[in-house]
């Protein structure tokens, strides 16, 4: 109440007139010849869709990249002029490691005289593995550089003890983005199978490793193939009771298939400190390891551990080299026919290992208090609005409903960048050696995770870099994190009346909100642990909901024959529908006491509260890059985040007076509505 009255009195006392805020809408980004009632993507979007197509270096193009694209420009400024200075920086300072990382990165010449050479050292101590004994020890040293595979290690927050790290031991090892890839049998499908294995054998030739390279290759791919095997889908995984299987070291050494593994050889090699608990995420993966590693033969794992480190490093080696990865990785599987600038994968190198070094700088440049302020205000607005559904909820018990409140008055919220900053200052970067530079990077971060083994949660900790173009929420520790880079139109446009701002920012938030409340959020309570707060009756009223977004969802075809995934997308599907609805009530409530019915460029509020939502997901996407988003994202494609949740909002219909029949009004027996 406070801040909305100095708000008022400071807009009167300057004279500003709320009239002369702009609408935030571009109407040559509509398609009017489409009824928003119909197909509200291609009426908000079109003209968007038509004036942006996708440039060559890219899969998937939407405001959204557009952005992201805009701040790697602003990033490359900042190091253009670090890596052309020639004044004298201190060793470790954050102008000599992103400044040196950079040069290294855009220094081809150096990358193509040294060809497969840095490689070599580790290629020649697998080629020194003489026994299958000692392949854990092996894979122990080789972890820190991030070789290896096989499976996942990591250290995280403990699910059902949030403010302690726990080791994390779990599937990994593939080197296709999802289990799915190897085991379909449809002809895309197979023709992406022969072109990975084309792939890693052409990786063997240029590491001159010529002889029987395509039969080695496909050994590689036929032990992926078992690991894809012995894997959860992204599906099973959504389940966090699922991948929460805690054991003592002792036991977990014990266990006769679990420990059949020379784990103790592992942890020691990778100077993991001692421990006494682990979390196991996929127990019948890590139980499968040890048959598929005693009925391989040495050659074919020593192949396989070759190929790891050659597809690792493959982006950080010469052009073949680069262009290789290229070929498969963007070409064959997302549809991107050529590659982007150097500066512009220089850019993406250095933020990939010293991100939070470079958004220091790039903060401190671009980054505006107001905006802070204003988000903050927001996240305020859309709580107290979520507060007003979950007690106005007619399916929810009072038990149930007393515990989601003291969940959603626990959030924290986190805008901008990090108040305490990592520490990069050890990082021995130098502007001649780009491999190393990402190497020691890795191992840096290797070092930092195991440290934290045994110790409490470091609140401060960010999961994102501030430059990033994107917002999460943390169910182990309830809380909504706005990164700057995101603080920026279409999303948040400081010049425009809040109604596109709360259809923009203002949903994304509500969205981030609602995931404390999807169905793997939901089972997380107020302090991020994993322990249920809800009556039977109430988990059954929820899911009888979730059930129904699933099949929403589910019938949405987006290329012949392949329909969106329902419960792998369910989690973001219910957290936009929930983040537009309290968004658009959050607008009401922030403007209390004001007249908002004033149409500003000719349209009402709630026609820019919808427009705004739909502007930031306009977007051009390759048919492969829309087939991979199809098996490995959470997110429906940016159409559907458009008409799957409006179709469900009676606000939206009124807002563009839609009536039943047209397409993007659900008829009432498939309508979900859950908070
Ligand atoms: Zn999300």
């Amino acid at each position: 109440m406070q801040n909305l009255y100095t708000a008022l009195f400071l807009l009167l006392a300057s004279g500003v007139q709320a009239q002369e805020l702009t609408s935030g809408i571009t109407p040559s980004n509509l398609d009017l010849s489409t009824s928003p009632c119909e197909n509200f993507y291609q009426y908000a979007a079109g003209g968007w869709m038509k004036a942006n197509p996708m440039p060559e270096t890219e899969s998937r193009w939407g405001s959204f990249n557009k952005l992201a694209k805009q701040n790697d420009e602003k990033i490359k400024v900042i190091l253009d002029k670090l890596a052309q200075s020639s004044s004298p920086v201190a060793k470790g300072s954050s102008a000599q490691l992103v400044g040196d990382f950079y040069r290294s990165a855009l220094d081809t010449a150096t990358l193509d005289r040294l060809g497969i050479k840095p490689v070599q050292p580790y290629l020649a101590k697998i080629d020194a593995l003489k026994d299958k004994k000692d392949l854990m020890k092996l894979l122990g040293e080789l972890r820190p550089a991030g070789f290896g595979g096989f499976f996942s290690f990591y250290v995280g927050l403990d699910a059902k003890n949030s403010q302690m790290n726990i080791v994390n031991l779990g599937q990994g090892g593939l080197g296709l983005p999802d289990r799915d890839y190897y085991l379909k049998t449809d002809a895309p499908s197979l023709d992406i199978q022969k072109a990975y294995k084309a792939y890693i054998s052409r990786l063997f030739v240029l590491a001159g490793i010529p002889n029987g390279a395509a039969a080695a290759a496909d050994k590689v791919f036929e032990l992926e193939k078992q690991l894809a095997q012995a894997s959860m889908s992204r599906v099973e995984r959504r389940d966090p009771d699922k991948t929460y299987n805690k054991f003592t070291k002792a036991a977990f050494s014990q266990d006769a298939s679990l420990g059949a593994l020379n784990w103790q050889a592992f942890f020691e090699a990778a100077k993991v400190p001692d421990f006494s608990e682990l979390v196991v995420g996929q127990v019948d993966f890590i139980k499968a390891l040890q048959p598929l590693i005693t009925q391989s033969s040495l050659a074919d794992l020593k192949n396989y551990l070759k190929w790891s480190v050659l597809n690792s490093s493959a982006g950080t080696l010469n052009s073949t080299f680069e262009k290789a990865q290229f070929g498969f990785y963007q070409t064959t599987l997302s549809g991107t026919t050529v590659m982007k600038p150097r500066w512009e994968r220089a850019v993406n190198l250095t933020n990939g290992s010293l991100g939070e070094v470079l958004g220091q700088l790039f903060v401190a440049e671009h980054f505006s208090k107001d905006a802070k302020a204003k988000v903050s205000e927001m996240v305020e607005h859309l709580r107290f609005a979520f507060k007003m559904r979950i007690e106005a909820l007619d399916w929810m018990s009072e038990t149930t409903k007393a515990e989601a409140l003291v969940k959603l008055a626990a959030f924290e919220y986190k805008i901008g960048y990090p108040d305490k900053w990592k520490d990069y200052s050890k990082v021995d970067i130098r502007a001649d050696r780009l491999y190393e530079n990402v190497l020691n990077t890795r191992r840096h971060g290797f070092a930092e995770m195991l440290a934290k083994i045994g110790q409490p949660v470091d609140k401060t900790e960010w999961g994102m870099t501030p430059q990033t173009v994107n917002a999460y929420y943390s169910p182990s520790r309830n809380e909504i994190v706005f990164p700057a880079g995101i603080l920026q139109p279409p999303f948040y446009d400081p010049n425009a009346e809040d109604a596109v701002n709360y259809g923009g920012i203002g949903a994304v938030i509500g969205h981030e909100f609602s995931h404390g409340f999807d169905d793997k959020g939901s089972k997380y309570d107020a302090s991020g642990n994993l322990s249920n707060w809800w009556t039977e009756e109430d988990r059954q009223q929820f899911e009888a909901r979730t059930g129904k977004i699933v099949a929403q969802f589910n019938g949405y075809e987006v290329l012949e024959g392949i329909n969106i995934n329902g419960s792998l997308t369910q989690g973001e599907n219910i957290a936009d529908l929930a983040g537009l609805t309290m968004a658009y009530y959050a607008y009401i409530h922030a403007k209390e006491g004001q007249d908002i019915n004033l149409k500003v460029e000719g349209y009402t509020w709630q026609q820019r509260f919808f427009l705004g939502w739909a502007q930031v997901w306009a977007q051009n996407i390759s048919e492969k890059e829309l087939r991979k988003r199809i098996i490995t994202d959470s997110h429906s494609p940016g159409e559907y985040r458009v008409r799957g949740p409006l179709a469900n909002m009676p606000e939206f219909w009124e807002a563009w007076g839609c009536s039943t029949g047209q397409g993007m009004v659900a008829p009432e027996a498939v309508q979900v509505k859950i908070w």
